[in-house]
């Protein structure tokens, strides 16, 4: 690869400022200024996602929807307020597209088996690429099991960048959907999801996108991609754990089949039969995570402040001087080097496993993550079992790739 030039990571996005808004920033680990590079993981929360969470609690908490006391109109207003502010967030054409789910994997189930499980037959094709999540591939393997479909993969080259000229290849009639993840958690492969779902599109192939660990790095407009389905996490985008999102079209949606059955799913219960709500009720059966939903709404509030371009091109430079930073180390492989990439960079050093790598740093302060990421195909490729992986967020800063260097220089010099 070659090594990019370090960059000025000068723009519209106060960084010392936005880290004063993160209580966890300011926290030592063994003694050491936390350095927090594991935003792929989880992303850190802000105290305005704290305090919504905390604030729906001490005020407002109930159970949402035909309540007619004053607390569960409230709760109410909050959990669709949220669901409303996230739709626009993605550009959705409304609301009511937007189905809270626990998260990206659940939102994957949700299509493999309301959507897609109905209409597969026999050596029907499911297409996804070498680089996905196990969350974009065990729910289609299930259904493949289910069903008598096939799982077909589209291959990657040795940056981790997609063979596009073999999904071209790969689409054909009996494709029945393909799952494409926006950026890799594994590699930061940024893929072109439009360019994809365009070509499938033109033959009427429905598109799924695991738009995971897009979300906290750019701007989401889900018109814009052209998909038929776009799957997000709250915890990755500075959010809580436990609610993301499934957004598809309204008549889409109509046209699944419900998920799990339960309150809240339904219009009317008799044993004779059972009318089904419309969407997105129809698929948020039970009590949801109110407090989740309110935090993310206020996630969303707080991503919207800073503004998204603004974050996009802040990390897009601390991805460059960070990759430089560490091909400085001795003996630092970069995983992951296709042309365009986001927030990840996956590495090994050599002769040193990527465990003792992550152990050894934490006591230096650095958090990172080591292993196959949820995405052991892709780490497959590389002939390796496992990595370490440096992910970034809108409150990282040069200063603590130099922290993360230099603690892998001490690993260095232990295992000389
Ligand atoms: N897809 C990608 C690309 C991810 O990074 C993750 C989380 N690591 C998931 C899907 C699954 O997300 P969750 O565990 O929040 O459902």
């Amino acid at each position: 690869m070659n090594r990019p030039e370090p960059v000025s990571t000068d723009t519209a996005l106060d960084v010392e400022r936005v880290r004063t808004d993160f209580p966890i920033l300011q926290r030592e680990v063994h003694g050491k200024p936390l350095v927090y590079l594991d935003t792929a993981a989880s992303a850190q929360r802000p105290e305005a996602v704290v305090e919504a969470v905390a604030d729906f609690y001490r005020r407002h908490n109930a159970n949402i929807h035909r309540g007619v006391h004053t607390l569960s109109q409230e709760a109410t207003e909050a959990y669709e307020g949220a669901r409303a502010r996230l739709a626009s967030f993605i550009n959705a054409p409304s609301s009511a597209e937007l189905v809270f789910t626990r998260g990206t994997t659940e939102s994957i189930n949700l299509v493999a088996q309301a959507y897609l499980r109905p209409r597969l037959a026999p050596g029907d094709e499911i297409l996804v690429s070498r680089m996905e999540h196990h969350s974009n591939i065990v729910p289609w393997q299930i259904l493949c099991e289910q069903t008598g479909a096939v799982l077909r993969v589209i291959p990657i080259d040795d940056d981790g960048a997609l063979d596009m000229s073999a999904f071209h290849d790969q689409l054909n009639e009996r494709t029945r959907l393909v799952g494409i993840v926006m950026v890799s958690n594994a590699l930061g492969t940024v893929n072109p999801v439009r360019e994809m779902a365009a070509a499938a599109g033109s033959l009427d192939i429905p598109v799924l996108v695991d738009g995971a660990q897009a979300m906290p790095h750019q701007a989401v407009d889900v018109q814009s991609l052209g998909c038929t389905f776009f799957c997000f996490s709250g915890h990755k985008m500075y959010g809580p754990t436990g609610i993301g999102g499934l957004w598809a079209p309204m008549d889409v949606l109509q046209a699944m089949a419900p998920y799990q059955g339960g309150g809240e799913m339904i219009r009317k219960v008799t044993f004779e039969g059972t009318e089904y709500n419309d969407p997105p009720g129809k698929f948020e059966a039970g009590t949801p995570n109110i407090a989740g939903a309110v935090g993310l709404g206020a996630a969303v509030d707080y991503l919207e402040g800073l503004c998204m371009d603004h974050v996009a091109a802040y990390e897009a430079s601390l991805l460059d001087a960070g990759t430089a930073r560490l091909l400085d180390v001795k003996g630092l492989r970069i995983i992951g080097t296709a042309p365009h990439k986001a927030g990840v960079i996956s590495f090994t050093l050599d002769g040193i496993h990527p465990h003792d790598i992550g152990t050894i740093i934490d006591h230096h302060g650095v958090a990172i993550r080591t292993g196959h990421h949820c995405a052991m195909p892709a780490i497959a490729h590389f002939g390796l079992p496992a990595t370490a992986r440096a992910s970034l967020g809108l409150y990282n800063t040069v200063a603590e790739f130099d922290r993360l260097a230099e603690a892998l220089e001490h690993v260095r010099a232990m295992f000389a």
